[in-house]
């Protein structure tokens, strides 16, 4: 049980891009459920990642009506990722709630998360009971959460997103994360501490399109894999160990049958076009596979920094 003498300040960290349709319900949400709760010191943060519509105007007539609303503008748009990483490091607090724009997860859910921080736990998971896309991208979540709970190499629980809570030590210590290729809510189970659930129903986004392409979705699940897991290299390695066994097996059948005097066949066009094609495939992917590596290790040898901010308020 946390206790503090003066209101704990819980600042809200939420990324937007071109969010201009969803903004005032957004603010007027936030607002009720900051009104109903005066115990606590609150601040959301809107990190504006470029977006090309009344977004950052309208944040700023926001804060400029209710303090408790701020802005940071990034100089284009570096991705949710980038802006959310953008947003953790930027907002100040004894605690940071990190959420989308589109109202998908509920504000009214916040007091829970704050809650169950107060009780002790230092970073809370939003966790949905239950989501609302349907379709090929609700084909891809579901897919992209059973395996990857299987191929991470530690466990990172099923059915979290962005949704939750972290204590300034866990923000603190996730900041210190210098990594380019970030997914979220891995990191965030990566920094450990104790963890808290808060169940939670999904909604549908409340207006706008999403933000977040089924390109850009992919993108980010290959990231989480391939940031969290070896699991690829080693199928390789394990497909190479099968073909070889494989071909030895075979060389040595014809070896045998030769010594036993038997014919070897003349023919066999078909089954060495296949066997070129297959093995040149898995080659390739092997290369591909390697690729992805090699481009992640190249993006952090860069050593460029995640975002940019900036300073000067843009013009509406
Ligand atoms: N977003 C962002 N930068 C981007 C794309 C999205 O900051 O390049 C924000 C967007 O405004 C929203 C959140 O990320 O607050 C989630 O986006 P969206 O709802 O489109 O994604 P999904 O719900 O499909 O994950
Ligand atoms: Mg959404």
């Amino acid at each position: 049980m946390r206790r503090f003498t003066v209101p704990p300040a819980v600042g809200i960290v939420i990324p937007v891009f071109n969010e201009e349709a969803v903004l005032p319900e957004l603010f007027q949400r936030l607002a009720a459920v900051f009104d109903a709760h005066p115990d606590v010191k609150w601040a959301a943060l809107l990190v504006n990642d470029g977006s090309r519509d009344q977004t950052a105007a309208l944040v700023r007539r926001q804060a400029a009506a209710d303090p408790r609303f701020k802005l940071l503008e990034l100089t284009r748009n570096f991705g949710f990722q980038a802006a959310l990483a953008a947003g953790l490091a930027e907002a100040g607090g004894d605690a940071l709630v990190t959420m989308d724009a589109d109202l998908q997860d509920p504000p009214e859910i916040i007091p829970a998360l704050v809650a169950s921080w107060r009780e002790g736990a230092d970073v809370v998971r939003a966790v949905r009971r239950s989501r609302q896309e349907t379709g090929p991208r609700r084909f891809g979540m579901d897919l992209f959460h059973g395996l990857f709970g299987r191929v991470a190499d530690f466990p990172i629980e099923a059915n979290t997103g962005t949704f939750g809570l972290m204590d300034r030590a866990a923000v603190d210590a996730l900041n210190r994360l210098p990594e380019r290729h970030r997914f979220f809510p891995g990191l965030r189970t990566w920094v450990g501490f104790t963890s808290g659930e808060v169940l939670y129903d999904r909604h549908q986004r409340a207006a706008g399109q999403p933000q977040q392409t089924m390109g850009k979705l992919v993108r980010y699940a290959l990231d989480g894999v391939f940031s969290f897991s070896y699991l690829p290299l080693r199928l390789l390695t394990y497909v190479g160990i099968f073909i070889s066994g494989l071909g030895f097996a075979v060389g040595l059948f014809f070896i045998i049958r030769r010594l036993l005097g038997v014919e070897v066949a003349q023919t066999g066009f078909t089954t060495l076009v296949t066997l070129v094609l297959f093995i040149g495939g898995v080659q390739l992917i092997g290369i591909g596979v390697l690729g992805e590596y090699l481009g992640r290790i190249y993006d952090e040898v860069k050593q460029r920094p995640l975002y940019v901010v900036r300073r000067e308020p843009r013009q509406p």
